[in-house]
């Protein structure tokens, strides 16, 4: 489901670059990168590894500075905020998942899933009661009490992206969230996000290498060397 053409976009992102200072020399990860994520849409990250992927998806984010250039997210300019209420957006706005899953190996999977919700301290009834209906959410209500080396591959990767909905999230950020899963289980994962992004409402933006799942998205950019090579919107 593309947007509606009048609604601006959920993130906005103009010549966006980052630069990493080194002693041996700078290394210019990323270039001059305009990029939109509307409401209701997915928009796939690709490029060969060093590409920086992880660079802009950090920016998109508001995990890292950018050196040059600019991200709003809801209107809002986030490479302006300090780290307070930058970290207060995060919280509140976004929902990361990585490849390496993440989870707390001492807490249950609905556990896991509460995390974000203490962090901005929710009621502990509502908090498990979320937890609950998130599991179900991604299928996951049978195995809400196993922990993570209780779980296989994929189902630790639902857990995660229950835990990122965990605070309804406008904006999801997925890095290379199937890097650690076989082809089968990746498209799965790949599809789990298509339906919360499209059922929803909510914007997403997932890097990737694997070639399987491109057909679902909504856009798909490709990087190479820091700069937008390709810009495919469906
Ligand atoms: P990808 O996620 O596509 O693999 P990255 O964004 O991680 O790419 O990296 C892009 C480029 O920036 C690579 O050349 C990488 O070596 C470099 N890079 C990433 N992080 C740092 C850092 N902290 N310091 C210096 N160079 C970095
Ligand atoms: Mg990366």
């Amino acid at each position: 489901m593309a947007d509606t053409g009048t609604a601006p976009p959920l993130l906005t992102a103009r010549g966006l670059g980052r630069t990493y200072r080194r002693d041996g020399g700078d290394v210019i990860a990323l270039h001059d990168v305009d990029l939109d994520v509307h409401a209701g849409s997915l928009v796939i990250v690709r490029g060969r590894s060093g590409s920086g992927k992880t660079t802009l998806l950090n920016l998109l984010g508001g995990l890292d500075d950018p050196t040059t250039g600019s991200v709003r997210l809801d209107g809002e300019p986030v490479s302006d905020m300090d780290e307070a209420a930058r970290s207060d957006m995060r919280r509140t706005k976004i929902g990361f998942v990585f490849q390496a899953f993440g989870l707390l190996p001492i807490l249950s999977a609905a556990e896991n899933v509460e995390i974000p919700m203490r962090l901005v301290r929710a009621d502990p009834a509502a908090r498990r009661a979320r937890a609950a209906e998130l599991l179900e959410h991604v299928e996951l209500g049978a195995r809400a009490r196993h922990r993570p080396d209780e779980l296989s591959g994929g189902e630790q990767q639902r857990v995660a992206i229950a835990r990122a909905l965990a605070n309804r999230p406008r904006l999801l950020i997925a890095d290379e969230p199937t890097g650690q899963l076989d082809s089968r289980t990746g498209s799965e994962i790949i599809s789990l996000l298509v339906s919360l992004v499209h059922g929803d409402g909510i914007g997403a933006i997932v890097a990737t290498h694997d070639p399987a799942p491109l057909e679902l998205a909504d856009r798909v950019i490709e990087l190479d060397d820091g700069r937008i090579v390709s810009d495919d919107r469906r």
